[in-house]
């Protein structure tokens, strides 16, 4: 499972319209202050997961002028997910005017919501809690943003860059939960080592090419301690070991919940190519229409660029064409 469950932008709220760019300084934690958990109060249109608003006062409209980057919260089924609602490096309207500025716009932070209930459940709170420490650690490694510039709404006011509200401190307070301990909980994620459960090749580049023939890559013994940063969603992990960045299959990490390769039945005949060497083989081989072939990567650099290395029974392919 990675940071984010999903994804639905706010495409017809204002601030998606004005669309001005930032880069984000800090990250603004915000709790709903109203009786609903469900992500679809917020977000719309449904994806099928979330459920549909009856009532159509979701935040994806004109003339709310209110928005965020996420939110955290149920589906309809109850299970809780991140959803993001805003690209991370475009300005929300999250905060409001604070004395000395807001964090919307001057630095502008990446700003999240939670979904509160009505504050007796403490499961959930645990549930969101939790989640939001995965997802904040996420913003912190893909942006370089230290913990430090964490801060929840109330912080925000205290220090002049925001409206005065008590979110999420009001909710939290009641289970226990404060934003040192968010803070340290982000950094203690960050802090997080795994190991290689094998001999395995950790890749240099972002583009990963497994055959090696194209991209620059290390072997590592079974045991190797790297530090683990980010999952691709689509089966890879960015690790860093040894003062490096590299890019490693996420099957060979010991660690629970990561993504898979994407698998992918064909919905056409496909040409595809051994590779030996470095070098692409002829003649091309057919692979059938209706077989599953699992996506092992797709080479965005290179020698192979534009191509995607996949597996199909017990061989390995590249191909231009899933
Ligand atoms: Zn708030």
């Amino acid at each position: 499972m990675s940071a984010i469950d999903g994804k639905i932008l706010l495409t017809r709220n204002d601030s998606y319209k004005a669309y001005q760019k930032m880069t984000p300084k800090g990250i603004v934690v915000h709790s709903t202050a109203a009786n609903n958990p469900y992500i679809r109060r917020y977000v719309q249109p449904d994806d099928g997961i979330i459920g549909k608003n009856q009532y159509g006062n979701d935040w994806n409209q004109s003339g709310v002028y209110v928005s965020v980057h996420a939110f955290i919260g149920k589906d309809k089924n109850g299970a809780v997910k991140v959803y993001q609602t805003l690209p991370f490096d475009i300005c929300c309207w999250g905060i409001g005017e604070g004395r000395k500025g807001s964090y919307n716009f001057n630095p502008a932070y990446i700003q999240f919501e939670m979904c509160e209930d009505d504050q007796t459940d403490k499961k959930y709170c645990k549930t969101v809690y939790d989640k939001s420490v995965k997802f904040a650690a996420y913003l912190c490694k893909k942006y370089g943003i230290k913990p430090s510039k964490i801060v929840s709404h109330k912080e925000a006011h205290e220090q002049g860059y925001g409206s005065a509200h008590s979110d999420p401190d009001n909710w939290w307070s009641k289970f226990g939960y404060t934003m040192d301990g968010f803070r340290k909980a982000v950094k203690k994620k960050l802090k997080e080592k795994v190991k290689a459960k094998r001999a395995c090749n950790l890749y240099s580049k972002d583009y990963k090419d497994p055959v090696g023939n194209s991209v620059s890559y290390i072997n590592v013994k079974k045991g190797t301690k790297v530090n683990w940063e980010l999952d691709d969603g689509y089966g890879w992990s960015k690790i860093k070991y040894d003062g490096k960045t590299y890019y490693v299959m996420n099957g060979n990490l010991n660690k629970t919940g990561l993504s898979k390769c994407k698998k992918e039945k064909l919905s056409e005949n496909i040409k595809a190519f051994l590779v030996k060497k470095g070098k692409l083989q002829k003649p091309v081989k057919t692979l059938k229409k209706g077989k599953t072939v699992k996506i092992i990567c797709n080479i965005l650099g290179g020698k192979f660029q534009g191509y995607s290395y996949i597996k199909c029974g017990t061989k390995y392919y590249y191909t231009t064409e899933v």
